[in-house]
């Protein structure tokens, strides 16, 4: 495992995984754009094939690895305070090369219910194509993932927080119930969290991963996934990944290596913003659910306050008067565009049951707890009491 670290979020976010010095004394690292790699001469190939090239940068071909690549696996591993990671196209390459490195015929996964949807659709749609069962369990529920615990069980999978009711569960208590039956392996998707906000290793999960399209980029101008943990298991991912082919290109791996700079100092930000947004909509009469894992109200509170050091920056909350009500206060928020995705510098809004759900009946939506009327707020980076002003606006409209 890493040395223990002294140093503070901000400061991490800047440095952490940087090498001591870069190719042309160059201050930032570089995008080195190429598909493959050359050998002077046949005894370096060969040497290199042996595993015996002194350069951990070295690679045989772009599907495999890139040097601004390698920039980013180590700085993210660094602020997860992971032994190694692994980078990918997207959030979705991330997780679903993962699940299929760490699963095969036969074995059976868990998930919490309340999780991005195309990963439900993996693991519900997708998994029992290749044989591989599921349950799915309550979100945060710990008693129902135990009881569901089965001896074929080899994967438990969870969002902390999750999206878009930001439930959490205990990590640390999820780890002890899943270690204690052996050959179980924990899988996190920590994109809502941030190593900022959480650090789920520290607290015994085996496996993190993040669309790094969210906050780790900060600018809603690039797709990319990463998955941290030890390098046994890592491995396992990478060799996965050099076979279905989702690497990170390493001009987005440079976006996300600057976007990762000012990391701390925009979730810092966005947790405050999205606290005081959800303070202020509760007490609104329009109002009539809010979901924010820091809120006294939210069923996750003991826990939230327990493991995050922030609760992020996404708000959901339901509107009286039902879907057509909910469409006004979207159109009506003049700081926030409507729009998928999270995370950026922006502000983003959007109604679920109209953007990400839009292909299900109102009786599907109510199987998975999507109210018509719910609201998912993103805030992005602009000035708290504008964000604020902006949303109560919207509602009084
Ligand atoms: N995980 C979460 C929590 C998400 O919200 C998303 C996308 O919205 C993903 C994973 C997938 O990431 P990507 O869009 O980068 O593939």
């Amino acid at each position: 495992m890493p040395a223990p670290r002294t140093y503070a979020n901000s400061t991490d976010s800047v440095h952490a995984g940087a090498p001591a010095a870069r190719p042309g004394h160059s201050l930032t690292h570089g995008i080195v754009q190429t598909a493959t790699y050359t050998f002077e001469n046949t005894e370096t190939l060969e040497r290199y094939m042996r595993g015996e090239d002194p350069d951990a940068d070295r690679e045989e071909y772009g599907r495999y690895g890139n040097p601004t690549v390698h920039e980013l696996e180590r700085r993210l591993a660094e602020l997860e305070h992971a032994e190694t990671s692994v980078s990918f196209a997207s959030g979705m390459a991330a997780m679903t090369t993962a699940i299929l490195a760490l699963v095969k015929a036969g074995d059976h996964v868990v998930l919490f219910r309340d999780c991005y949807r195309r990963t439900r659709q993996f693991v519900t749609q997708l998994l029992p194509r290749f044989g591989v069962e599921h349950s799915v369990v309550p979100p945060g529920d710990l008693d129902a993932l135990s009881a569901a615990l089965k001896d074929n069980t080899r994967l438990v999978l969870t969002e902390a927080p999750t999206n878009p009711f930001q439930y959490c569960a205990d990590l640390e208590q999820l780890s002890r119930v899943v270690r204690a039956r052996g050959r179980i392996r924990t899988l996190i998707d920590s994109t809502l969290a941030t190593p900022c906000n959480l650090r789920p290793i520290e607290l015994g999960i085996d496996l993190v991963m993040h669309s790094a399209t969210k906050y780790l980029s900060g600018h809603n101008d690039v797709l990319g996934g990463l998955v941290a943990g030890p390098g046994h298991l890592v491995s396992l991912v990478r060799d996965a990944r050099n076979v279905l082919g989702g690497i990170q290109d390493p001009h987005a791996a440079f976006l996300i290596l600057r976007g990762l700079k000012t990391l701390s100092l925009r979730v810092e930000r966005q947790n405050q913003t999205a606290l005081a947004v959800a303070r202020a909509l509760e007490k609104h009469p329009r109002v009539t659910r809010v979901y924010y894992a820091l809120l006294e109200s939210h069923p996750s509170y003991a826990i939230a306050r327990q493991q995050l050091r922030g609760g992020g920056g996404m708000v959901s909350f339901i509107v009286s008067g039902g879907r057509g009500a909910a469409s006004k206060v979207v159109d009506h928020c003049r700081i926030a565009k409507i729009a998928a995705s999270f995370g950026g510098a922006e502000t983003l809004i959007d109604q679920p049951a109209i953007m990400s759900y839009s292909e299900l009946s109102e009786e599907e939506l109510r199987r998975i707890d999507i109210d018509p009327a719910l609201i998912r707020l993103s805030v992005g980076i602009e000035e708290t009491d504008d964000v604020v002003r902006s949303v109560m606006a919207a509602l009084d409209a």
